[in-house]
């Protein structure tokens, strides 16, 4: 008999923090009206916690634990979580306890009125740095005016997500996964619970800013052409700036032969200008030609090092 839910934390360098998440998690799984499994997946931990997911494994059969060969970054760990669930409703969760495991419930509440997709919005983040809150806020409201789907702004990947969802999620082959769009672009009736954001239960925050900003720029590009054209634009601009300018040097030259304008400053900075225009578009450019060169590859999405089966589904 497979479980009715599958709940998936993706675990990086986590042990201050994994028999708290236990603790909290398994209370909540106690109360749900069917069986869960809980599956962690091991993200290249370099401390304690694999040894600690074993341990949990061998003490409760709902525990099924997948480890990744190496760091693979969050959005693969998810993925690879979504490969392996069983259970009907799906929930996604932080391994840092920032997002609250007792929301659960009013998420299954709600996939039990007829809801696919149930995403925790952020009303408030509480004790993050000014730095991640206001680029927080920025980037979810750029991506939302530029992407070509609607995705909700301050969502994270905590959800509950449909058994049909996950299956399209699953089948889709993509190795930019950025989880929360793809969620948004599936569809179906989608619908949010709202909670504040708690800072994190123990240890270091695993979101590097490099991480951090690789994952804002795969989440524009892979829903928006807006940087491309973007550079298109730009150029224009400049094209017409160029043709007044050359206009105005005429003039200069016919009417004011003693201008000061027209000397080396100005061509070095026209020269500058278009220099930067034409090296900020290959760089965009760059970006979407990576990510062909990405998926043509077809390499696999990660490795797999060890499994540890649920021993109860
Ligand atoms: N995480 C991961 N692989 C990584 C980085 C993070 O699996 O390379 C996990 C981490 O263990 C945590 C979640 O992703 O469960 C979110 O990370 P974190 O709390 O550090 O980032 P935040 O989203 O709070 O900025
Ligand atoms: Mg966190």
């Amino acid at each position: 008999m497979p479980p009715k839910y599958s709940f998936i934390i993706p675990i990086y360098n986590e042990e201050k923090t994994i028999s708290e998440l236990y603790r909290r998690v398994s209370a909540v799984m106690d109360t749900l009206d069917g069986e869960v499994e809980l599956i962690l997946v091991n993200d290249g931990s370099r401390d304690r916690s694999l040894e600690m997911m074993r341990e949990l494994h061998q003490q409760d059969p709902r525990v099924c634990y997948i480890s990744l060969a190496r760091n693979f970054g969050h959005q693969i760990a998810v993925t690879a979580g979504l490969n392996f669930v069983q259970g009907e409703a799906i929930a996604i969760l932080d391994a840092d306890l920032q997002d609250p495991p007792e929301l659960i419930p009013e998420m299954i509440a709600k996939w039990q009125q007829g809801y696919q997709v149930i995403y925790a919005q952020r009303t408030e983040r509480r004790k993050e740095s000014w730095f991640k809150r206001f680029t927080a806020y920025s980037f979810y409201r750029i991506l939302k005016r530029l992407a070509d789907v609607d995705i909700p702004t301050d969502t994270g990947d905590f959800c509950l997500m449909d058994r049909r969802v996950v299956d399209v999620l699953n089948a889709m082959p993509e190795r930019n996964r950025y989880i929360r769009g793809l969620r948004s672009w599936i569809g179906f009736k989608q619908t949010a619970v709202y909670f504040q954001r708690e800072p994190r239960f123990a240890g270091e925050v695993k979101y590097t800013f490099r991480k951090s900003l690789s994952l804002a720029i795969n989440g524009l590009v892979s829903f928006s052409r807006v940087p491309l054209r973007m550079s298109t634009y730009v150029g224009l601009i400049s094209a017409v700036v160029a043709i007044a300018m050359a206009f105005l040097v005429l003039y200069w030259r016919l009417f004011q032969p003693h201008s000061p304008l027209t000397g080396f400053a100005m061509i070095a900075i026209a020269v500058f200008f278009l220099g930067a225009v034409q090296l900020v578009s290959i760089g965009i450019l760059g970006e979407y030609i990576g990510r062909i060169y990405e998926e043509v590859k077809g390499r696999p999405l990660y490795t797999l090092g060890e499994v540890g089966r649920s021993r109860k589904f």
